[in-house]
């Protein structure tokens, strides 16, 4: 199991005496300082020095969420094939610490690591979204600014999300992890609703960049155990970093995921390059000015992003794709902001109405 230190937790006044805060100082008040704040930005701000967004990593700030809980990915765009996914703000910033992760630059201005004691106004904006498309299937995710399982043993969100979920048909909760935090899981019976889905990188990989994360072999592992618990699993190969001997390391990792769970048994594969604003770029050098995985030859592409060249992502994505088809299952597939040329390059035709994925995984 993952353990992540951290050096405080910081309760919001609002926040005070709710359940998240309750579970939280049972679980580590006895091992961490509980200071509380009136404003929880003062937390952030208290956050200065050579790297706020490290210190921000190991301070757990628990505040009330006044913004909406539920968005469409931020990654989705009129200029991609996008995959209609729509993402649940539970937290921001993550006690991991990968060296290309982009919220070193989306969160520059409130690094702090925070949770919302106010997650169940989530729950009604889920039931609100429901009622106001009947008959639709919505794959919601709770990974995109934060792991979704990183603290999962002293918050026990799972818990909440899966007895919410689970009595929805017309939903499928994705939990995104890097992590092998999966105890809380275990204990519940999803009843399909549930899909936990893994980044996986080969090893060269994650000892260069993905730090405190869960080895690649030990992600693997925990998706064999919740698919045999009743969940979904899928795998994102996102991001593919196109460093000297990745086809290679790539295809073995695909097989040793295929030599755990049968493609068939595989519910959702989503691949996406490296990518980066130049912003970005310089920040993750910054911080981790030794990491080969951050100096390869990039292209800027029209949405301002860093790249791979087109012909070396083609490459890898067709290498991956050609390795899963051969394992003889048609598993449903996308690639995370790339143009429909790129899918078509890929999969042999473009998604015929790439936001359809939600649909898909209620019939798979
Ligand atoms: S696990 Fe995800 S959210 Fe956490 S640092 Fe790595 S990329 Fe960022």
């Amino acid at each position: 199991m993952t353990t992540f230190d951290l050096d405080a937790l910081v309760v919001e006044e609002t926040s005070r005496g709710s359940a998240l805060v309750e579970r939280l100082v049972g679980a580590l008040g006895a091992s961490i300082p509980v200071t509380h704040v009136s404003d929880a930005r003062e937390a952030t701000r208290a956050m200065l020095g050579a790297d706020p967004l490290g210190a921000g990593k190991r301070r757990l700030v628990v505040r009330k969420r006044r913004a909406p809980f539920l968005m469409g990915c931020p990654a989705g765009s009129a200029q991609f094939a996008c995959c209609g996914y729509l993402v649940l703000i539970l937290a921001s910033n993550c006690p991991m610490d990968c060296s290309y992760c982009f919220l070193q630059e989306h969160v520059a201005n409130n690094p702090a690591f925070q949770v919302y004691s106010n997650f169940r106004d989530a729950f009604e904006e889920m039931d609100r979204l429901a009622h106001s498309a009947p008959g639709r299937h919505f794959r919601v995710g709770t990974g995109e600014l934060a792991d979704s399982l990183a603290l999962d043993s002293v918050t026990k969100l799972s818990v909440d999300l899966i007895e919410f979920v689970r009595k929805r048909e017309h939903l499928t909760l994705e939990f995104k992890t890097k992590t092998d935090e999966i105890e809380n899981l275990l204990k519940l019976d999803p009843r399909g609703r549930a899909m936990v889905s893994w980044t996986l990188s080969p090893d060269a990989v994650w000892q260069s960049s993905e730090h405190r994360t869960a080895s690649p072999s030990a992600r693997i592992a925990a998706a064999r155990a919740v698919l045999d618990g009743g969940y979904r699993v899928g795998f994102h190969f996102d991001p593919m970093i196109a460093y000297e001997g990745a086809e290679r390391d790539y295809l073995q990792l695909v097989d040793q995921l295929l030599s755990a769970i049968p493609a068939r048994r595989i519910s959702l594969l989503s691949m996406g390059a490296l990518r980066m604003t130049p912003g970005l770029r310089s920040a993750a050098r910054r911080r981790f000015p030794t990491d080969p995985m951050l100096l390869g030859e990039e292209v800027l592409g029209s949405d301002g992003r860093l790249r791979a060249f087109g012909a070396l992502r083609i490459r890898l994505y067709r290498a991956l794709q050609e390795r899963f088809e051969r394992a003889g299952a048609r598993i449903p597939s996308y690639l995370c902001m790339e143009s429909r040329a790129v899918h078509e390059r890929v999969f042999g035709v473009a998604p015929a109405n790439p936001a359809t994925i939600g649909e898909r995984l209620a019939l798979g």
